[in-house]
C-alpha cells in the first residue's frame, strides 16, 4: 500500500500526490455527477484539478524563495487540505523564513486578483461570499483561492501564518523560544477549533484542528532537538559499543545477534570490515518471512546506506539520518574504518540527558 504517488518533477522538485487526494477527487466528481449528470462530473473534476494547479503554484511560490536562500526542496506533497513543500532545513535567519513563508500566499493573492479582474472585466460574478456550485467556473476558482489564502494565514503550524508568526517571534526571542511560543499558540487554536468543530458538528473542522495540533507539536520537537544538539558533533553522540554482522551470515545468525543484546540495527561488513549496508530489525523480520532463517544477510539488508563522519555537526547528521528514513547510520572515520553507529534511540537519550540541566549538558559534551 503506497500513500504517495509521484506524478512528475519540476525543476528538481518531485510532485507527490497523497492517496487521500485521489479519493477526494473521486468523491468530488461523484458529487458533481449527482448534481448535474456527466456534465456536472466533468466540471467538478476540472474545478478540482484547476485548484490543484493553483495550490501547486502556491507551493512553488515558497520553493522559489527557498531556492534563493540556498534551501533545497526535495518534494511537494498534495493533500486534500492543501500542499506541503518540504524544505531540507529551516533557514537560520528568521527574515529568510519569513520571506519563504510569505512566498506562497503572495502567489495565491496574485492568482485571486487575476481571477477577480477577469471576472470584473467580463461582467461575471466576482462575489466571494460563498462557494456556489452553479456559479461560473472562474468564480468558484476565485472563491476557493480566497479560502486557501485565509486558511493559510491562520497563525498556527503547519500553515504559512504559523511560520510567519514563528519568524517574527524568533527574531526577538531566538528560534527555540520563538517556536515554543508559536507552537503553544497553534495548539491552543487547534483545541479551540476542535471544540468548536465538535459543538457545531463540523467533522472537517475537527480533522483540520487535529492536523494543526500534530503540526505544532512536531515543529516544536524538531527545533528543540536541533537546539539541544547545537555545538555537538557525531563523535559525542554515537554508539561506540556495538556489534557488526558479516555480509555472508545467515538470517538465523542475525536473529541470535538481535536476541543476545539491546542492539536493533547492525552494520553489515565485508571480509575487510568495510561497510556494505545496514540490517535493521524491519529488514530482518521481512527477510525471515520472505527467505526463511537460511536466507542471507546480503539479501535482506538495506544496501548502500549513507555514512557520516565523526566530526560532522549534529544538525547536519540529524538531517542525514532523517532523510535516509533509517533508524541508524554507520559512522566511518576519514580512513574508512567503522567507528560508531548513529541511532535515533541514542539521540533521544542524549536529548533527555541534555534536558536534565547543565550537568547533563556538560557530561554529554565531555564525550569525544
Ligand atoms: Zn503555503
Amino acid at each position: 500500500m503506497k500513500w504517495f504517488y509521484t506524478i512528475g518533477r519540476i525543476a528538481g522538485t518531485e510532485i507527490k500526490v497523497h492517496l487521500t487526494f485521489v479519493l477526494f477527487l473521486g468523491w468530488w466528481t461523484l458529487l458533481g455527477y449527482r448534481g448535474g449528470g456527466p456534465g456536472g462530473a466533468i466540471t467538478a473534476a476540472l474545478l478540482l484539478l484547476a485548484l490543484f494547479a493553483c495550490i501547486l503554484l502556491h507551493e512553488f511560490g515558497h520553493i522559489l524563495v527557498a531556492r534563493r536562500f540556498g534551501v533545497r526542496t526535495p518534494d511537494v506533497i498534495l493533500l486534500p487540505i492543501g500542499g506541503v513543500a518540504r524544505l531540507e532545513r529551516i533557514p537560520d535567519e528568521p527574515r529568510q523564513e519569513l520571506l519563504i513563508a510569505v512566498g506562497g500566499p503572495a502567489v495565491t493573492t496574485a492568482l485571486a486578483l487575476i481571477f477577480y479582474l477577469v471576472l470584473r472585466l467580463t461582467g461575471g460574478d466576482a462575489g466571494v461570499d460563498q462557494l456556489n456550485p452553479l456559479a461560473p467556473f472562474l468564480n468558484q476558482l476565485l472563491v476557493t483561492n480566497v479560502w486557501l489564502l485565509l486558511f493559510n494565514l491562520i497563525p498556527a503550524f503547519p500553515m504559512d501564518g504559523g511560520r510567519v508568526l514563528r519568524a517574527l517571534l524568533a527574531s526577538r526571542l531566538g528560534l527555540v523560544r520563538g517556536t515554543r511560543v508559536a507552537a503553544t499558540l497553534g495548539q491552543a487554536l487547534a483545541v479551540l477549533g476542535g471544540l468548536y468543530g465538535i459543538t457545531a458538528q463540523q467533522p472537517f473542522l475537527i480533522l483540520i484542528a487535529f492536523f494543526v495540533f500534530l503540526g505544532a507539536t512536531a515543529e516544536a520537537e524538531a527545533v528543540e532537538t536541533r537546539a539541544a544538539g547545537d555545538g555537538l558533533q557525531v563523535s559525542q553522540m554515537m554508539v561506540t559499543n556495538f556489534r557488526t554482522i558479516p555480509i555472508y551470515a545467515t538470517l538465523a545468525d542475525a536473529v541470535d545477534l538481535l536476541l543476545s543484546g539491546e542492539q536493533r540495527e547492525f552494520p553489515v561488513v565485508d571480509n575487510n570490515g568495510r561497510i556494505e549496508g545496514i540490517l535493521t530489525r524491519d529488514n530482518l523480520i521481512r527477510g525471515l518471512s520472505q527467505l526463511g532463517p537460511g536466507g542471507r544477510v546480503s539479501e535482506a539488508m538495506t544496501p548502500g546506506v549513507p555514512v557520516v563522519q565523526p566530526a560532522l555537526a549534529f544538525g547536519e547528521a540529524l538531517e542525514r539520518l532523517r532523510s535516509s528514513r533509517l533508524p541508524a547510520l554507520p559512522v566511518v572515520d576519514p580512513a574508512g574504518a567503522l567507528v560508531g553507529l548513529l541511532t535515533t534511540d541514542n539521540i533521544a537519550d542524549l536529548l533527555m540527558v541534555q534536558r536534565a540541566g547543565p550537568d547533563g549538558r556538560a557530561a554529554a559534551r565531555a564525550r569525544s
